[in-house]
């Protein structure tokens, strides 16, 4: 048995237990922040990754993989993205015995990587617009306490860039990332919040931000992707540059798309309860496990009718595990539990000798499924579940957030802070400094709860400039 912490209360403690009970990664390798994935993580992993990529390719964009290494010199090229990750970069410095000439940086992200090539994949407008991603690990040497798939060192990272005409293709490409980012949030059932980050939290070199977040309890978020509009700010340094129709030279505009596991840590911390992680069924690592229920007087017999319900899922395209261990049946429902399986279906004696099984779900709602119509019920039952999940998901979402309409309500706030901004930085920093969290930055869409009146700012009382903005405490 696991005594989960209470998520309520020590919710990092509860966050790092479940991912280790449920055996999602593997945090002994003898580097910090560098972790294993386990084939039960691996597992989730790729599921997730299909989604994000049948989102992206059917925007058109396409799959490159550029190098790892990336040298010095280019790395240099934009002044304010340098600055940004010149505390957290690994060094190649020695190829073998010798020193190298240039070092090499192990990249962090991959605009540094990257732009050298596109300068010379375009040339003209009729190479425009370049829409290209990856899925690679990049490396970054955070100095804060690593967590598994939320803070890390080694990051599976999704990074989709590209090349645009102008400023506004640019702001188009942007929109159309929104909008696919919506359809895979979907998929995970994860709520959330588009925020424009504001200026002295943009990303390093970006003219702006648009990030993720999705509350995980008690006034917390975290950032589980961003979209940033760079305009010319790499395509100058970078030589990114084209033929115009009418003969001009001109300079690309450039968007950039980046998620990474952490949306695998947010199904976790959204999704999971006392009982363990929850999946969707859309990435659960099985969406079915099947126990046969052992019987004294025949004991072939459950197991027989569990591997043919097993067979015939597998057979209408689920992931099934059916679990023939040793393992009583008691200890099998608690460690499905724990791992966040969707459904299960019991088989004993009396279901085998009906054609029927016993269906549990996650939530541990139970019921009869016929081996005649085994796909339709479990694909019903699925659905039910994933409804319930993504309802729950969205309650406690919408839970989290109250408006404050004066500094002193946001000291010890537990909820995210819906607060009105007249845009300037001194105010936004006294916004943060009374809630010792961070301003998140303002809705792109709808705000998520009605916040009443955007009367006056927050900080100042000025009616002038005003705008909604969140703020809260990034894990
Ligand atoms: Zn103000």
């Amino acid at each position: 048995m696991v005594d989960l912490p209470p998520k309520e209360t020590q919710f990092i403690d509860w966050y790092l237990a479940v991912v280790e009970a449920a055996d999602l990664s593997d945090k002994r390798y003898p580097v910090k922040g560098m972790n294993v994935w386990t084939r039960y993580g691996m597992r989730a992993r790729r599921n997730l990754d299909a989604v994000l990529v049948r989102e992206i390719e059917a925007t058109g964009s396409e799959a490159v993989e550029f190098p790892a290494l990336i040298p010095q010199t280019e790395f240099a090229k934009e002044k304010d993205h340098i600055k940004g990750f010149d505390a957290q970069v690994y060094w190649v410095t020695r190829g073998g015995l010798s020193e190298l000439d240039v070092p090499l940086v192990l990249r962090p992200t991959s605009e540094t990587a990257m732009y050298p090539i596109f300068a010379l994949w375009v040339r003209s407008h009729q190479d425009l617009p370049l829409t290209v991603y990856q899925i690679v690990n990049t490396f970054r040497y955070e100095t804060k306490t690593t967590r598994p798939f939320v803070r890390i060192r080694e990051i599976h990272f999704f990074e989709e860039h590209t090349c645009q005409l102008d400023e506004a293709g640019a702001t188009e490409r942007v929109r159309s990332n929104l909008a696919a980012f919506a359809k895979m949030a979907t998929a995970f059932a994860l709520p959330y919040v588009a925020l424009r980050r504001p200026e002295w939290d943009k990303f390093a070199g970006a003219y702006y931000s648009v990030a993720f977040d999705t509350p995980v309890g008690a006034s917390r978020t975290l950032q589980i992707g961003s979209v940033h509009h760079y305009r010319e700010n790499f395509s100058v340094p970078y030589g990114i540059r084209y033929e115009a129709a009418d003969g001009s030279a001109k300079f690309a505009h450039q968007t950039t798309f980046g998620l990474s596991e952490r949306l695998l840590g947010a199904i976790v911390a959204v999704h999971g309860d006392q009982k363990g992680a929850v999946f969707p069924s859309s990435i659960a690592p099985y969406e079915v496990v099947v126990v046969p229920i052992p019987s004294a007087d025949a004991p072939d017999v459950p197991e027989r009718a569990a591997a043919e319900v097993a067979s015939r899922l597998r057979a209408a395209g689920r992931r099934v595990f059916l679990d023939e261990g040793p393992d009583r049946p008691g200890a099998k429902y608690f460690r499905w539990e724990l791992r966040g399986v969707p459904l299960r279906l019991d088989v004993g004696r009396r279901e085998a000798e009906a054609g029927t099984a016993t269906a549990v779900d996650r939530y541990g709602r139970k019921g009869p499924v016929a081996l005649a119509s085994l796909a339709a019920d479990v694909a019903r039952r699925l659905e039910e579940f994933d409804r319930t999940l993504a309802e729950r998901a969205r309650a406690a979402f919408t839970a989290s957030f109250a408006r404050a309409s004066t500094l002193d309500e946001l000291a010890g706030s537990t909820k995210i802070r819906v607060v009105a901004w007249c845009g300037q930085e001194e105010c936004g920093h006294r916004i943060e400094a009374a809630l010792d969290g961070a301003l998140l930055g303002t809705p792109e869409e709808a705000l998520p709860i009605d916040a009443g009146p955007l009367d006056r700012c927050v900080a100042c009382g000025r009616p002038d400039g005003l705008r909604w903005a969140l703020a809260a405490h990034p894990l």
